[in-house]
């Protein structure tokens, strides 16, 4: 198919598999111009409202704060800062309804205006950003808090940084899912804000070209954003055929470029990177005017509401605050939907704060979106693949989910699914096939985490071994070495005492000694008894004893005689 871009040229595009059309609904919201919604009383700002990892808060409850300060931020490579919507005071750091198809509370900062709505210091306006290199212009983005506002919020400044040449930016002002008209009004009034945002991301990626993708439902803003594109620029404003979900980012490079981005793959390594025309314009307030991202388009629609339109609400701003200013509820609605009919989900009530990446509220009645009938069960009847978008097979998904099978789950792709909802549109027997999707995503996700939490415990304890194991290596490493030091020393050899003998003369004495003893012992055994030139008297003495000691030994031998038996 060959459409009329910018200059007359015509420029190929490409389908993709599946897809609906749908009704488009989206007059009812475009009547009027954009309003802008008053201060509320309250504020709620979930820390975490992006891709990735919360933010910390920064601040402590009774703080008094200014608008564009910085009140949460972490250091995780993946994340995104947050900042006061207006002045006034922290009065809670707490649980509150967030919006998450989950319905579970978050961690929010309540802050209470106080009215002034005075802004803090910011940074300095790049004025010359084609001047500034991309670090400085992505650090900028990154510390206005600036995430995907087309409903991903994925950080903006991280998807900046492809590390690969990039050929081809998309902007995506396709705006695809019914009811939804945001973008569209933007587009329509502030189409310089969002050409200079478009100016500044090409500027950062050094692009090739820049193809401004939107709908063919939306001439007006189509017309305004072609009227700012210069002649000497790489930009064109290419329309595309209506068709859900063609806003989705790989049915869009599809559309655009004929390419597959492949399974589980991203843009990038096709050389391609989408932003949303609403990221260019917050993009171009951070950058030009040093502005946080603090407040959003939103789309305010269906039958349930009074005086549905696209408002511009503080981020922070309860959706029952905002229903109120148009003009409140209508024709007893009975759902209240977070985004579109096809990608929002339910809210539980409307105490849920409007995000980064709220884009819609939609509001109908009964009879415009009736309650989907009672599931049935699966008949096979194939609808579902031949509209799914993504190539996927929507049964075989839906039988693995059904049965928490999330190893088959994956192998047939389960993380290619956009949940368009195409597949529940048209099955037969109503089966919310989205919902087991979401659920088996959620639980791969929950034993991703738990199998990542082990691995970096058994890591930590392996470190430990190890560490352990090198300590005790070196303590016995320090030992032989000592070991070895000391064997290859010489004898210590004693030095003689001034005056003393050496060891000749000391072994000479030794010698003598041993010499004078021995004589003195055969001198001793030569003369035994001192008996010479005895006296009559002392031999008569003599004699005595000896006759005593003999007749003493011969009692004694006869009484040991008499004693024996
Ligand atoms: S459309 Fe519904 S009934 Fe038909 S195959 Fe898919 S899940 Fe089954
Ligand atoms: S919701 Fe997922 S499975 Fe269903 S049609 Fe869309 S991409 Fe395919």
């Amino acid at each position: 198919m060959y459409v009329e871009a910018k200059r007359g040229k015509s420029r190929e595009l490409w389908t993709f598999h599946g897809g609906l059309h749908l009704p488009e609904n989206k007059t009812i919201s475009l009547t009027g111009p954009v309003r802008q919604a008053d201060l509320p009383t309250r504020l709620v700002l979930p820390l975490h409202q992006h891709i990735g990892t919360p933010a910390q808060s920064l601040v402590k409850v009774g703080q008094r704060v200014l608008k564009g300060e910085k009140i949460a931020d972490s250091t995780a490579p993946v994340t995104a800062p947050l900042h006061a919507p207006t002045s006034g005071t922290v009065i809670e750091i707490g649980n509150h309804p967030i919006p998450h198809p989950s319905g579970l509370p978050g961690l929010c900062i309540v802050i209470e205006p106080d009215g002034r709505d005075e802004w803090g210091e910011l940074p300095q306006p790049i004025d010359d950003y084609r001047s500034a290199d991309a670090a400085t212009l992505r650090s900028r983005i990154r510390e206005a808090g600036i995430v995907g506002m087309g409903g991903a919020t994925f950080p903006s400044a991280v998807k900046l940084n492809p590390g690969k040449p990039i050929k081809t930016l998309i902007i995506n002002g396709a705006e695809c899912e019914p009811y939804i008209t945001c973008d569209d009004r933007l587009m329509q009034d502030e189409p310089e804000r969002v050409m200079e945002g478009v100016r500044i991301l090409q500027h950062i990626l050094q692009s090739e070209e820049c193809l401004i993708a939107i709908e063919d439902n939306k001439s007006e803003a189509i017309l305004a954003m072609h009227n700012l594109v210069r002649d000497d620029e790489p930009i064109e404003v290419i329309r595309i055929p209506t068709i859900y979900p063609s806003g989705g980012e790989k049915q869009l490079i599809r559309i655009l470029t004929g390419r597959e981005v492949p399974s589980s793959g991203l843009p990038a390594q096709l050389g391609v990177i989408c932003h949303n025309v609403a990221t260019a314009a917050a993009i171009a307030d951070a950058v030009l005017e040093g502005k946080p991202l603090i407040s959003r388009l939103v789309t305010l629609t269906g039958e349930g509401i009074r005086e549905p339109g696209n408002f511009k609400a503080l981020i922070g701003t309860l959706a029952g605050d905002l229903i109120e200013q148009a003009g409140g509820y209508q024709n007893h609605p009975e759902q209240l939907i977070l985004g579109g009919p096809m990608m929002g989900f339910d809210l539980s009530s409307d105490t849920i704060p409007i995000t980064k990446g709220a884009n819609c509220l939609l509001c109908p009645t009964l009879e415009e979106l009736p309650r989907p009938e009672p599931a049935q069960a699966c008949i096979r009847c194939g609808r579902c693949a031949d509209v799914c978008p993504a190539h996927l097979l929507p049964q075989q998904l839906y039988w693995y989910s059904r049965a928490k099978d999330l190893e088959k789950t994956q192998d047939y792709n389960l993380f290619d699914c956009i949940e368009c909802g195409c597949c529940s549109h048209v099955c037969p027997s109503h089966i919310p096939l989205v919902q087991y999707y979401r659920y088996a995503k959620h639980e791969s996700w929950a034993q991703e985490q738990e199998r990542r939490e082990s691995e970096h415990a058994k890591q930590r304890h392996d470190d430990r071994i190890a560490r352990l194991e090198r300590l005790e290596a070196a303590r016995k490493a320090r030992l032989r070495k000592k070991k070895e030091a000391l064997d290859k020393k010489p004898p210590a050899t004693k030095k003689p005492k001034p005056g003393a003998p050496d060891k000749e003369s000391k072994q000479a004495a030794i010698e003598a000694a041993m010499k004078r003893a021995a004589e003195k012992k055969a001198k001793q055994q030569a003369q035994p008894k001192n008996i010479e030139n005895l006296t009559p008297a002392q031999q008569a003495k003599i004699d005595a004893v000896e006759q005593r000691r003999k007749n003493a030994k011969e009692t004694a031998a006869t009484s040991e005689t008499e004693q024996q038996p």
